[in-house]
């Protein structure tokens, strides 16, 4: 059994059933701890990417106690991360602390993480990510990988003068009678790589980025299918276009599991190409309200210690009949 940690990148691919594609991103980066609302109805809060949102024109409400409301009218985009910067500010007279108290639950222990609700999430990180698949096509090419030649339009042929003042065809001089090329924007994988780099941007671990040294852990970076390096304006992502190309099938997925500490989640499945299968994973790590896949992780670190004590060894002899 092996796992591989590039398989967010392979679940992006798999062959899906069509889901609904018309869904927007927004995050609203602001000065106070503030709650978002869409159309009037409130859908989270300030500093979290909200996802699943309504394509088209929307009007965001950003708003806090204390504060003026500030509105802006933005458009979603399925596929795009909107950011908005906003900056509000204090209503007349307010009587509020130039920093809000963060969450009034400074008195309270902080309560432990609720499982069910958690597990709940990182099914939803990783369906999310397979449904994401679909917004993911080269849109120059349509995902067919090649273009076709604008100047002929396909036929490979072209009209020109003859010496004697009259017309004839010959072979297309642009694309040398072949009528289409592989699609350059794409590096001819069918994939919008613009997104998906940004997509396996926002969805890294923050940490995981800080601690990887790029430059000396390029190789292992490319192992992952993302090759990563400085540059002026900080880490660019790129990545391994073969992999892109990759096509298998999950056959089922095996499990969703949290540690001990609700920290850590696993998530693996079996899956097949030309009847051979295996088992690959993703490891997943929670950081406040949200989910963030960590490629240097294996779906084994990650323990459930009090399920292990009561299934004593019955799940390992199950994780290893697989293949
Ligand atoms: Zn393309
Ligand atoms: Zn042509």
């Amino acid at each position: 059994m092996r796992y591989h940690f590039l398989a967010v990148a392979l679940i992006l691919l798999l062959p899906l059933p069509a889901l609904a594609d018309d869904e927007g991103k927004l995050l609203v980066e602001c000065n106070v701890q503030a709650s978002v609302k869409l159309n009037g109805i409130t859908i989270g809060e300030t500093g979290e990417t909200l996802i699943e949102l309504p394509e088209g024109k929307v009007t965001v409400t950003v708003s806090a106690t204390g504060y003026e409301d500030y509105e802006e009218k933005v458009t979603l985009e399925a596929g795009r991360l909107v950011k908005l910067e906003v900056t509000l500010k204090r209503k007349e007279g307010a009587d509020v602390p130039d920093k809000p108290e963060p969450e009034p639950d400074k008195t309270k222990k902080p309560e432990p993480p609720d499982r069910d609700k958690e597990l709940g999430k990182v099914k939803q990180r990783y369906t999310k990510s397979q449904r994401t698949r679909k917004a993911l096509i080269c849109k120059t090419c349509k995902g067919r990988t090649e273009v076709y030649c604008k100047y002929c339009k396909g036929s490979g042929k072209e009209r020109v003068l003859s010496g004697r003042g009259g017309m004839m065809t010959i072979r297309c001089r642009t694309c040398t009678g072949k009528g289409k090329w592989p699609c350059k924007k794409c590096k001819a994988t069918g994939r919008d790589l613009g997104k998906i780099k940004i997509l396996f941007w926002d969805m890294l671990d923050p940490e995981y980025k800080e601690r990887m040294d790029i430059t000396a852990n390029k190789d292992s970076a490319i192992d992952m299918g993302i090759a990563t390096s400085k540059g002026k304006k900080g880490f660019k992502l790129t990545l391994d276009s073969k992999l892109l190309t990759k096509k298998f099938n999950v056959v089922k997925e095996l499990e969703y599991r949290l540690d001990d500490k609700c920290e850590y989640a696993a998530v693996t499945w079996e899956c097949n190409i030309k009847g051979e299968s295996w088992s690959e994973g993703i490891v997943l790590r929670r950081m406040g309200k949200v989910w963030y896949w960590v490629p240097d992780k294996s779906p084994g670190d990650v323990k459930e210690t009090s399920k292990q004590e009561n299934k004593g060894t019955r799940k390992q002899g199950k994780k290893e009949t697989g293949k």
